[in-house]
């Protein structure tokens, strides 16, 4: 394949840009080799600077559930170019996103609109903290809520770690707040409640994992964690920037029937546009500003191109429920790519929900946070050159979801899983 277009690209991004990129994975570092920079997309397909044509599963990292510019989405877009690109004053649109919010996802009854999904998260435990009064708060090993300091943190080994900085230029200070736990593990947050419980401000989780590839909770694990935080007090915090309208229109909290007090959203929400939004119980909400003491603001939040690409996407997921056929083309797919695997003698799992998918290469046949570190990481960069060259283009990283949109054909599936089969027996 010629990429020789991208390469000279990368050279010259390498000058301007740190590591030639505005966020680190799309370097190709997990994967090794040079990244491709993309010219154009459309539908199920991108296709790169050198004109190669790819079949699309990062698809923005999540949002593009309906693929690559959509005509109805960009015809929103332009309509509403047309009208203004930013005034810094309220919008007709910032009501119906809100309401369309409110009106799919269980747990939110007011919601504010921010421009990331970071930036949706480091909200939402401000005001977790400020409704409480408490400072502690909790994620899980493996979870990840955008670059924001307080949870760029991870566990060491042990129960409850006291976070240490992932990154530098964090200092301890700021995350020595932060307190986490190895994901599904209920004990683990049953004993540490039991000692420090009322300290607590908020447990922050991906009610399904997608950036440790694809782990589903365990059964009852999210009705149990919602259980003990009642009972402390601790505002439970779903992160779903990827899972909302992805799982299903509600989000993982409609799909597995557990109402936590606050959300996170972006990605979907925004068609493929800048945005992000929290929300919750009324009770909570009116604690930030200007109702209440908890400060949150943003120039550009609520901007009037992104909530017309975010209503038009929403409208024609509330309108065409796609989320049927979304799964079973999903599902055949992950079906496929475990076959590939067995009949090139190759030790993998697929792990699969709705729209997502992971492949990892391990022995395991369930694969849980624990046993998706444990996966052949060498395995997967050659997978993903393979699966490259055949036209495929997966995430560059082990540890991320691969999205099935819409605009997937059957057609893009069958191509794909061809693919599959002949790239799996080149890792034997
Ligand atoms: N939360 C989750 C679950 C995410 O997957 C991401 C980004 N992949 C974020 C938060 C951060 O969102 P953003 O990159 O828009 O800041």
């Amino acid at each position: 394949m010629e990429t020789q277009t991208s390469a000279t690209l990368f050279e010259e991004a390498q000058k301007y840009i740190p590591g030639g990129v505005n966020s680190p994975v799309r370097a190709f570092k997990a994967v090794g080799g040079k990244p491709l920079f993309i010219n154009r997309g459309k539908g199920a397909y991108i296709w790169d600077a050198d004109d190669n044509r790819f079949i699309d599963y990062v698809g923005s990292w999540g949002p593009l559930i309906l693929g690559h510019a959509h005509p109805l989405v960009v015809n929103s877009i332009c309509r509403a170019a047309e009208r203004g690109l930013s005034f810094g004053a309220t919008t007709e649109g910032e009501i119906e996103l809100a309401k369309m919010i409110v009106s799919a996802v269980p747990s939110i009854e007011m919601v504010r609109l921010v421009s990331s999904g970071t930036e949706a998260v480091m909200s939402a435990i401000r005001v977790a903290r400020g409704y409480t009064g408490r400072n502690k708060i909790v994620k899980f090993e493996g979870g990840y809520h955008g670059h924001a300091d307080p949870l760029l943190a991870k566990a060491g080994s042990g129960l409850a770690t006291f976070g240490i900085p992932d990154s530098a230029g964090v200092p301890a200070s700021i995350t020595s707040d932060t307190l986490v736990l190895p994901y599904n593990d209920i004990d683990a947050v049953r004993m540490l409640l039991e000692s420090i419980g009322k300290e607590i401000a908020c447990i922050i989780l991906e009610p399904v994992a997608g950036n440790m590839g694809v782990v589903l909770p365990k059964e009852n694990y999210l009705a149990d964690l919602r259980e003990l935080t009642h009972k402390y007090g601790i505002v439970l915090i779903f992160d779903e920037v990827i899972t909302g309208f992805r799982l299903a229109f509600g989000g993982a909290q409609e799909l597995y029937g557990v109402i936590p007090d606050m959300t996170t959203l972006g990605k979907i929400i925004g068609g493929g546009l800048p945005i992000g939004a929290y929300g919750g119980k009324y009770e909570i909400m009116e604690k930030v500003a200007p109702l209440g003491p908890v400060y949150q603001a943003g120039t550009l939040s609520g901007n009037p191109i992104a909530i017309a690409a975010g209503i038009e996407t929403l409208r024609i997921l509330r309108d065409e429920n796609p989320y049927p056929a979304l799964e079973e083309k999903t599902t055949r797919l992950a079906d496929a790519l475990a076959n590939a695997a067995e009949n090139c003698g190759i030790d993998a799992a697929v792990n699969q929900i709705g729209s997502m998918l992971t492949v990892f290469f391990t022995s395991e046949n369930v694969v849980d946070y624990n046993t998706a570190k444990t996966s052949d990481t060498h395995r997967y960069a050659t997978f993903f050159h393979a699966m490259l060259e055949e036209g495929v283009y997966l995430a560059p990283s082990q540890f991320e979801a691969a999205f099935v949109s819409t605009a997937h054909t059957d057609k893009d599936i069958n191509q794909t899983i061809e693919a599959a089969e002949r790239a799996m027996c080149k890792l034997a």
